[in-house]
Formats: C-alpha cells, structure tokens, sequence
C-alpha cells in the first residue's frame, strides 16, 4: 500500500474549533489520505474508523461538511438506499435514532430520504468521525519515488477565506 506525508505549506494558525491535521514524516506516515470530504471520501473514512492501527486523514477546504450547497431544491428526494451496514455507528438508522426520529421516519412510510435530510445526515457522520480536518485547502499531491509514498501539501484557512 502506498502511504502519504502531510505537510502545511506554512505556519498555520491555529482554530479552536477547527483542528490542525497533524503533519506527518517519511518514518510514520498515514495509510490513507483524503482529498475533500463529500459523500465519497465520507465512505472510506467511515469504514476506517476503528480499524487498528490505520492512520488516516482526511481535508475539506469549507468549513464543514456541505453537500452541493444551493441544489437542494426543497422536496427533493435521493433514489439512494439507507440500508447499510447495520453494525456501523454511522449508518442512516443510526443518525435517525441519535435524532430521536427512528419511529416517525418508520411510521411515515416514506423511504426515499429528502437530499436535505442526506446533507444533514452526512454532517452528522463527519462532525462525529476522527480524522476529518475542515478548512485545509489541498495544494498539492506528488508521488515520491525515492521515499515510495505521496506528499500533499495543504494550507489551513481562515474563517475569511
Ligand atoms: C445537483 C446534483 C445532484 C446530484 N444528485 C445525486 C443523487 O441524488 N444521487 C447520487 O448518487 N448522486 C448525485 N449527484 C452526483 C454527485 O456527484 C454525488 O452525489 C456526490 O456529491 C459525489 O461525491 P464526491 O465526494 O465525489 O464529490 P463532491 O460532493 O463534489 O465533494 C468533493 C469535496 O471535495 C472538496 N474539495 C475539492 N477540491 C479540494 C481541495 N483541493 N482541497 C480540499 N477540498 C477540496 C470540495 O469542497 C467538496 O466538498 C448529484 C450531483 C449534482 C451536481
């Protein structure tokens, strides 16, 4: 497997809501790295979660998670089924129950989600998942032959940019 260093592109500053992704070195890099959190970078994040000893990281450049901003047109619906695997902490179930919405989303009969639910859906996963780091714009991505891995350069922005 191909592993990957992170490094900021300058001195960040720091977001007390907002984690730095820590920097890693050549001698113990990540396994997986993620470029922007949308619906499916989300998917191997979540399926790395728990897994022992895998390093990841993952960067979106906004400040959270967003899924196509402005195209949610209201009453939407997503032809996606929500059944997944049931022993996730992640699944749609999951989130419905958190929300304490299980019985009325069973009792409504209505099992094509709305795209705003599955946009607030996905937020949920990615403000409980480790390993998400928000406001890191990726620069650049190059294969390292000598050290065999990847190096991504990333900026930490700010609330302005
Ligand atoms: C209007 C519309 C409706 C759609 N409806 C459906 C649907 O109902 N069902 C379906 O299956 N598919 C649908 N699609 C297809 C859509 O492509 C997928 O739903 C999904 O958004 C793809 O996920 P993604 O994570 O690959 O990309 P995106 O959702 O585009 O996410 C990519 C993320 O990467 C971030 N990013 C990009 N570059 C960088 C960088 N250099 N550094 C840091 N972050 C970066 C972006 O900010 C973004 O958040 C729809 C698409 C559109 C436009």
């Amino acid at each position: 497997m191909s592993t990957t260093v992170l490094t900021p592109q300058h001195e960040a500053r720091q977001h007390e809501a907002q984690p730095q992704a820590p920097a890693t070195t050549p001698e113990q890099p990540y396994d997986l790295a993620g470029v922007g959190i949308g619906p499916f970078n989300l998917s191997p994040a979540a399926l790395a979660y728990g897994v022992p000893g895998l390093r990841t990281a993952f960067c979106e450049e906004r400040p959270a998670f967003r899924w196509h901003p402005g195209l949610l047109i209201e009453g939407t619906t997503l032809q996606v089924p929500f059944l997944a695997d049931p022993t996730s902490p992640w699944t749609f179930l999951n989130y419905l129950h958190d929300q304490d919405r299980l019985f009325p989303f069973y009792f409504a009969e209505r099992f094509h989600i709305r795209r705003a639910e599955y946009d607030a859906y996905c937020r949920w996963v990615s403000e409980h998942l480790p390993g998400l780091y928000f406001r890191h714009h990726i620069d650049t991505v190059r294969w390292n032959p000598d050290r065999e891995l990847f190096e991504v350069d990333y900026a930490q922005l700010d609330a302005d940019d």
